[in-house]
């Protein structure tokens, strides 16, 4: 049980825990459990009402992984990689939540897990070397070391469109989907955004709807999820080698199950490269993005041969050419953004009841009682969505009121842009960790790393009797500059709107969000920091 400390204002007291995370979603969760195997009282702090983050919210249809489901499972309990079967090959969220809750029971962590609860501060005190949170309900406490695990997409963002309030149907936004089966027979809906979320969505509900209006800003290149039943064979095949699976996720650079071509584009004649292209575009998942050349990654005129050749398939599929050419992407690199996986996406346009708006030719005015008001007309719905995306990385952090050493907010401190030391720790923010994946590469096999990076420094810190750290300035600064060269390098700055870069949102600074080192280089240099004896921090 927490020791509690008495306040001498009356108020409930402050509960005293060793270590605070907040969010029980794939990294939160694992998190709870490292610490808490370390022999710290943990308290971990959950908005949602169920574990799962990520899982939880994203309840819209169609809604699935787009990693390999037998790459996306946690590696460190054989027991559980036993117990648990994968359905699909692409896991869909429903089971993705389940595997989560089921997680949480084997391990009983839902104990130590208080849910429906938001944190709204954390400060911390230099004289204790102590964080207090405080959550929307007046609960406080205190612990000394705090873990946001907030997760790298989880604030929503909805466009502040002009009478917003004013709609008198129905509105969701796809990342707060509700629990209950949402009713489309007949209806006329509205879906607002084409990124990864709507495509998923887009082709589950235009079969139910009596009248689907996508409003498109910036087409995507979408590319066949193909997904399928994991058949017994598989299942039992996977089971009989996840040592082997690990370490091969461990070892390539996104950590999938999918590797680069070491060949050059323009080294491969032209027609056993589009032979090539044809054999990536019948494979599953993202093998046509990531066991591509692998100088699509760098050279642009490499990867405009493969962009227009995932034009040329989209155009293939749109029966109607001027629909076809406004689903066409043509101001950004293939690659430069996450490439959704699709299932009958494309198709979703050939039906009669679906239409396209191009809002790059007329865009949003305003949200009406009845509709969507764009420049050239109104549109009425009976349902409107928002498929509109996150403010992500930095927003789940601002909008907690996080205040460290002086007084200073990491709101005010990443006014220009987030400044940490391996995306783990910001400087003059001790003791206060980050277990958000924000590198390039499956989520979970980061999420792990993240995780047993944060235990093993607090295990260092408890043994060798330090009370604080947080990395030193100067590398600090060092690392923004290296992580800033290396994204110039790559095609990830080309893309206009991108989450990665915070330009998905009026007014966000334009900065490199998404760690643009690819998996296997990220952990080395995390790695390297905890080898030398965290001599990039400050520790007292
Ligand atoms: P997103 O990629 O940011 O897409 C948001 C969409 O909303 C974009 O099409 C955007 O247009 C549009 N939009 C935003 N403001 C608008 C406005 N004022 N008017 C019109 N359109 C507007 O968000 P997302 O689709 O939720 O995906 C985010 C990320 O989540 C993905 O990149 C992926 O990493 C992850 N995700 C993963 C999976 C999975 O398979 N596991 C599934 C879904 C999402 P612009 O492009 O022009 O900004």
């Amino acid at each position: 049980m927490p020791s509690s400390q008495q306040p001498t204002n009356g108020a409930e007291p402050a509960e005293q825990y060793d270590a605070i995370v907040i969010g029980a979603g794939v990294s939160g969760l694992y998190q709870l459990y490292r610490l808490r195997e370390l022999g710290l009282s943990v308290r971990c702090y959950e908005d949602g009402s169920g574990v799962g983050g990520t899982w939880y919210w994203n309840r819209y249809p169609g809604c699935r992984f787009d990693s390999e489901s037998e790459a996306y499972g946690y590696s460190w309990s054989e027991e559980l990689l036993q117990e648990w079967d994968w359905k699909e090959h692409y896991s869909g969220q429903p089971e993705n939540e389940k595997y989560l809750n089921y997680v949480a029971d084997k391990f009983d962590l839902r104990k130590d897990i208080q849910f429906n609860a938001r944190v709204e501060s954390a400060v911390y005190n230099e004289e204790t070397d102590r964080w207090e949170i405080a959550l929307e309900n007046g609960q406080r406490a205190q612990a000394q070391f705090l873990i946001a695990a907030v997760g790298l997409l989880s604030a929503r963002y909805t466009p502040p469109f002009e009478g917003i309030e004013s709609f008198r149907g129905e509105s969701f936004h796809t990342s707060r989907w509700p629990k209950e089966k949402v009713d489309f027979a007949g209806k006329r809906v509205a879906v607002i955004g084409t990124g990864a979320t709507a495509v998923q969505l887009i082709p589950e509900i235009a079969p139910e709807v009596g009248h689907l209006t996508v409003f498109q800003r910036t087409p995507n290149y979408c590319a066949p999820c193909r997904n399928s039943e994991v058949t017994p064979e598989e299942q039992r095949q996977w089971k009989a080698s996840y040592p082997e699976i690990h370490r091969q996720i461990r070892e390539t650079t996104v950590g999938l199950r999918h590797e680069f071509d070491p060949r050059k584009t323009f080294d491969v004649p032209q027609e056993e490269r589009l032979a090539f292209y044809e054999e990536l575009w019948t494979k599953p998942g993202f093998t046509k993005w990531l066991s591509n050349f692998h100088d699509i990654m760098t050279d642009l005129d490499a990867n405009e041969d493969f962009s227009e050749f995932v034009r040329n398939k989209i155009r293939a599929r749109v029966k109607d050419p001027v629909v076809a050419e406004k689903l066409v992407p043509k101001d950004h690199p293939f690659g430069s953004k996450r490439i959704p996986l699709e299932t009958n996406y494309y198709e979703a346009y050939n039906r009669d009841n679906v239409a396209l708006v191009d809002v790059r030719e007329a865009p949003i005015e305003s949200i009406t009682p009845n509709g969507v008001k764009t420049t050239e007309q109104e549109y009425a719905f009976d349902v409107i969505i928002y498929a509109t995306g996150f403010d992500a990385v930095t927003g789940a952090l601002t909008r907690i009121d996080i205040r460290g050493q002086g007084g200073q907010t990491i709101k005010d401190k990443w006014a220009a842009g987030p400044r940490n030391y391996l995306g783990l720790q910001s400087a003059g923010f001790p003791n206060f960790f980050m277990a958000i994946n924000s590198a390039f590469c499956n989520y979970t096999v980061c999420a792990e790393s993240i995780v047993e990076w944060i235990t093993d420094c607090i295990r260092h810190m408890r043994d060798k009797g330090f009370r604080r750290i947080a990395p030193k300035p100067q590398v600090e600064d060092a690392w923004m500059a290296y992580i800033n060269k290396v994204a110039a390098g790559s095609i990830f700055t080309q893309a206009k709107s991108a989450w990665f870069m915070g330009t998905n949102i009026p007014g966000k600074p334009r900065a490199v969000l998404l760690n643009p080192l690819p998996a296997l280089a990220y952990r080395a240099k995390c790695a390297e920091a905890a080898a030398k004896g965290y001599a990039d921090f400050v520790l007292q």
